[in-house]
């Protein structure tokens, strides 16, 4: 075959955030790149994203007097994961974060002031616009003389050689035309996840039919059936949880998943009552949201938790969930339960029951030692005006999936590596095992796309 798209050393599938840094790396590792995009336009659920990335050790957290290293971060994978997920690759997120974190860092990234999330000991979330860190590595792709970025190129198929079994070309489709590219090196599977596909979500995570989804349009799952198709090995498939705090009338590809509880804030169900420890991963919280009256929750919240807000980091931005009318304010909790047609009496009985337990410092109803996961210390909510926010449990990110080695390289359901074929982000399983820590899924991207493009490009 000849033409412009006959061969190239490394195909990348899915120009997300993993797509971008292995396009990236596998380009600096010497490689022609071709990076196809199914949609119109680059980003996929990463644009959409919180911006929340989990990394440890770094100059940021010691300015604040935080202590953490590489180590904590494993053992709190580990922990979090319910010993479920891969230790090898809990080892490749702890010993390379610290160097993408410094990768994005030299590439002009701007990371807010750190924070803590679900599954930390220690607060590690460095928040960023997730939209801006596609876009500067987009603008670097751009320039770039070896990297051909498509979009709109939908691949549809995984090529292997006959002889060796080596993957080494994709066919990919643009509108109804059809091109075959072959591929020397190798090629990488950065398609996302799969929560936008009804029938996958209604296969492999049955838990969650009362879960809204939440994702780019482009998380279809199509690059993991490829990968499937050859053979691939599945992981952490029966783990999928929604993550509370999405606000029920919110759009698909919107963004608007709202995390009061870890600044203090309590949630109480429809009937005015609370049904969980707060600080538990926002996984766990979703899961319990899921078996409230109508699955829903509301987070309930003072003017000093208001007052903590990071609007840089959206799932901290409580002002714009105010000025879009979503975040409702009342000077009474009775005011602010009609608002949300619950029983005023049973809330303002909760939150006084609460407080005086703060006070106490003993949550008698659910044993809450902390802000998030034991960390930072309990607070009243008392100050008016006061707040709440409905609250969804939403499938955002699938955390499961294609079976990988530590170099990326995807591994068939025998445990036999697929030669020519890697894979890097939220189309991988094996990191988080049961449950997710805040930040390690757009942490990964960057870890094991740079990663997956480096290894691929060096086949
Ligand atoms: C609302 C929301 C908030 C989140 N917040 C956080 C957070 O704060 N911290 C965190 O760590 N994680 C968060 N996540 C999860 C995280 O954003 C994603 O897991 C991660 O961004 C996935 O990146 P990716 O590059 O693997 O996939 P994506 O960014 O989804 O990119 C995959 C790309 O592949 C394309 N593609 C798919 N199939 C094909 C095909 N057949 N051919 C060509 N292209 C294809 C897609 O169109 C897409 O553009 C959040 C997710 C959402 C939705």
């Amino acid at each position: 075959m000849t033409g412009r798209f006959a061969d190239t050393d490394v195909v990348v599938i899915g120009a997300g955030l993993a797509g971008h840094c292995a396009a990236i790396e596998a380009a600096r590792a010497g490689a022609r790149v071709l990076l196809l995009e199914r949609e119109p336009e680059v980003g996929g659920s990463s644009v959409l994203s919180g911006g929340s990335f989990a990394f440890a050790g770094t100059a940021a957290q010691a300015a604040v007097g935080i202590e953490d290293s590489a180590a904590l971060l494993a053992k709190d994978l580990w922990e979090v994961g319910g010993h479920r997920n891969d230790p090898a690759l809990i080892d490749v997120y702890a010993n390379h974060q610290l160097q993408a974190f410094q990768w994005l860092v030299d590439k002009g990234v701007q990371f807010g002031p750190v924070i803590a999330g679900a599954g930390q000991s220690v607060p590690r979330i460095h928040p960023a616009n997730p939209a801006e860190v596609v876009r500067m590595l987009n603008e670097e792709i751009q320039r770039s003389d070896t990297i051909e970025l498509v979009v709109g190129a939908k691949v549809t198929r995984l090529l292997r050689n006959r002889t060796s079994g080596k993957v080494d070309g994709v066919v990919w489709m643009q509108g109804e035309h059809s091109t075959q590219t072959q591929v020397r090196a190798g090629v990488v599977i950065a398609s996302g996840g799969f929560s936008r596909n009804a029938e996958l979500m209604e296969e492999f995570c049955p838990g969650q039919a009362k879960a809204t989804r939440v994702g780019g349009a482009g998380s279809q799952g199509e690059g993991m059936k490829l990968a499937w198709q050859l053979g691939a090995g599945l992981r952490d498939m029966g783990y999928v949880k929604g993550t509370f705090g999405n606000h029920p009338d919110a759009h698909p590809r919107e963004h608007t998943a709202m995390l009061a509880i870890y600044k203090g804030a309590i949630a109480v169900n429809k009937l005015g009552k609370r049904f969980a420890d707060e600080s538990i991963s926002y996984k766990l919280l979703g899961d319990a949201c899921l078996q409230q009256p109508d699955a829903i929750g509301y987070q309930v919240l003072d003017q000093d938790i208001m007052e903590q807000a990071v609007p840089v980091a959206p799932m901290f931005n409580f002002p714009k969930r105010l000025q879009e009318g979503r975040l409702l304010q009342a000077d009474t909790l009775q005011a602010l339960a009609e608002k949300l047609g619950i029983d005023g009496q049973a809330l303002a009985e909760t939150v006084e029951q609460y407080n005086h337990d703060v006070a106490e410092g003993l949550d008698r109803t659910f044993g809450r030692q902390g802000i998030v996961q034991g960390y930072g210390k309990l607070v009243p909510i008392r100050r008016a005006p006061f707040y709440a926010y409905p609250s969804t449990s939403a499938v955002i990110a699938t955390y499961c999936g294609l079976t990988v080695n530590p170099d990326m390289n995807v591994v068939d359901v025998l445990g036999e590596s697929i030669a020519g074929l890697y894979a890097a982000g939220e189309v991988t399983g094996g990191f988080h095992g049961k449950a997710f820590m805040t930040g390690t899924s757009l942490g990964k991207c960057v870890i094991c796309g740079r990663l997956a493009g480096a290894n691929a490009a060096r086949q």
